[in-house]
């Protein structure tokens, strides 16, 4: 395996980065997470959209531009003879001092990491997902914007120790007003008498691309998509919930908190979107 570290493609056993680097210190940086289907690169504009954008908000500047970021993902893929792969891409405030001051910091650090993926295991598709809601809130977006993927997950952390502990699958995550926001690194939908929802950003929850691809494939086949605010009341009675993200793509939840959703299985909605998001995968990126 090659790992695409500041320019160069090393062995991973040779892929290391100084204990100086601000990434390691402070979890200063900024990643992204894509997946290749058949050779496409899924929406890796925006991916690559929300890479820089995250940069540009902490102030760090990536040392290449999206057209060479392009390349060298695309061409970390071939290099690992990739058909189907979860990319991994980091960039780092790079090497400074022991002090926490990103100025002293100089060469950011950019590390692209191909891997045959390790899906989720089917058997959890046919089951469905057990959540948790816990008590750590997002973080306020006016204190530190959901739309930063930065290295620091502390937050999205401290909710899956929390779901582990309460043998979850998947924790629930509020914000500090106690409106339903995303999961740890996954967001969140449910259906209720035809209507899809899914919580409008603003509430703290990042904009998953997943979430927008989901968003438009429901209007496209004539489901009312709304994005509004609601409760872990409105889970719990829902028709149908399911989380979408890069890692996860479409997948049901059929517990909250310990109340079956409906009967406890996955339902129709979130079946017929799994398997039309499946269907565009294939054709939709970049080869
Ligand atoms: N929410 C959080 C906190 C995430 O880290 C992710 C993963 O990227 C998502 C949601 C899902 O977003 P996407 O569909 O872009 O992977």
């Amino acid at each position: 395996q090659w790992i695409f570290l500041s320019g160069e493609f090393v062995r991973k056993e040779d892929a290391v980065v100084s204990v100086y680097d601000h990434g390691f210190l402070y979890g200063d940086g900024v990643f992204e997470g894509i997946r290749v289907y058949s050779g496409n690169v899924f929406k890796l504009d925006a991916h690559l959209k929300r890479l820089y954008e995250s940069a540009r908000s902490i102030k760090l500047e990536i040392p290449y531009s999206k057209e060479d970021m392009e390349e060298a993902i695309v061409n970390t893929v071939r290099k690992n003879q990739l058909d189907n792969a979860y990319i991994r891409v980091v960039v780092s405030r790079g090497v400074g001092n022991l002090g926490l001051d990103p100025t002293h910091c100089n060469n950011p650090r950019v590390i692209i990491i191909a891997e045959a993926l390790a899906l989720f295991p089917k058997e959890l598709y046919e089951r469905g997902l057990r959540l948790a809601s816990v008590s750590s809130r997002r973080n306020r977006p006016d204190v530190l914007s959901p739309q930063i993927k930065s290295l620091n997950y502390l937050n999205n952390i401290l909710v899956k120790l929390e779901a582990n502990q309460a043998n979850a699958d998947e924790a629930l995550m509020l914000n500090d007003q106690g409106y339903v926001t995303e999961g740890s690194a996954d967001n969140i939908f449910i259906v209720k008498n035809e209507t899809i929802y899914t919580p409008p950003v603003y509430l703290g929850a990042l904009e998953g691309i997943t979430r927008n691809a989901i968003i438009d494939l429901a209007k496209e086949y004539g489901y009312d998509m709304r994005q509004e605010p609601f409760t872990r009341h409105d889970v719990y009675v829902a028709d149908e919930v399911f989380l979408t993200g890069t890692a996860a793509e479409v997948i049901a939840v059929v517990e909250v908190d310990g109340r079956k959703i409906q009967d406890g299985t996955p339902g129709k909605v979130t079946k017929h979107l799994l398997s039309a998001f499946r269907n565009i995968v294939k054709t939709d990126g970049v080869q």
